[in-house]
């Protein structure tokens, strides 16, 4: 039972870890702490991660975001994106914990996965300047860190197989990471940000969009990619944020950005 938990009490290590780096810890249904990572929870969900949550409910994607979801601003960009909800009770409990574990495990969130470390940027591609992406959280609650199991990152990650999931997020990291560095004057408008909600947690709604819209007059697709995109959450994400990227960051200047981007 893993869940990012970076408020309430949550220690974090002021040490870089790179994918080498080691450490200590495993979880198992006999620890003393079982499930309370998954209570007073704060986990934001990634694209990929609402994909096979929603799948997993059988839900479309409007759905899942309105009964498992609040919705946020990312810090530092203004980009929408949604956490888990917490159930109305005194813990806050996530909405899938049970005293016999987590009912969701094979489609956990990726934050769920990581756990018990984090991630230090929403960046972290196989190949980059790695080291110091990931760092330790210490939640006093939780004696996984007890146990006699040591782990690189590398084999942690591996063994959680959020290798896969980052590498399906990565362009969608990609997109928040550089919006970053826009300056503080250029603002998204509300169209840009609604597009991006869409695309990255209504999925469903994205693909009736591009179906049932002109869009597809307006942006020639190949028809085989077409047939893809009707039935392929993952590649019809993709699609949606490579042409997203497309039109924010086509031009380097973000001023002249059509109306997706105003000066505030
Ligand atoms: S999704 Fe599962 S692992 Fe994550 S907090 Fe909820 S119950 Fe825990
Ligand atoms: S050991 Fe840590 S991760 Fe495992 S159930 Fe306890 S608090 Fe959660």
């Amino acid at each position: 039972m893993k869940a990012a938990n970076p408020q309430t009490g949550a220690r974090i290590e002021p040490t870089r870890l790179g994918y080498n780096s080691r450490f200590q810890f495993r979880c198992h249904p006999d620890v003393s702490c079982f499930t309370q990572c998954c209570r007073g929870i704060k986990i934001i969900l990634t694209p990929f991660d609402v994909i096979r949550l929603k799948k997993r409910l059988e839900l479309p994607s409007d759905q899942f975001l309105a009964i498992y979801t609040e919705p946020h601003l990312l810090e530092k960009t203004g980009l929408p994106m949604v956490t888990l909800k917490a159930m109305d009770d005194e813990q806050s409990s996530c909405p899938f914990v049970r005293d016999e574990g987590c009912l969701v495990y094979s489609d956990r969130p990726t934050a769920c996965r990581y756990y018990p470390l984090g991630v230090a940027s929403l960046q972290h591609k196989e190949g980059a300047d790695d080291d110091g992406f990931f760092f330790f959280i210490h939640e006093p609650h939780c004696k996984g860190v007890e146990e006699n199991r040591e782990w690189t990152v590398a084999e942690w990650r591996q063994d959680q197989q959020v290798d896969l999931r980052d590498q399906v997020n990565a362009e969608w990291t990609d997109l928040v990471v550089r919006k970053r560095s826009f300056p503080p004057s250029i603002q998204l408008t509300a169209k840009a940000r609604q597009m991006f909600f869409m695309l990255s947690y209504n999925i469903d709604h994205f693909r009736q969009f591009v179906f049932e819209s002109s869009f597809l007059k307006r942006m020639p697709v190949d028809e085989a990619v077409r047939h893809q995109l009707r039935s392929d959450d993952v590649a019809l994400l993709k699609f949606g944020v490579n042409w997203l990227q497309d039109i924010l960051f086509k031009q380097n200047d973000p001023l002249k950005q059509e109306s997706l981007t105003t000066p505030r």
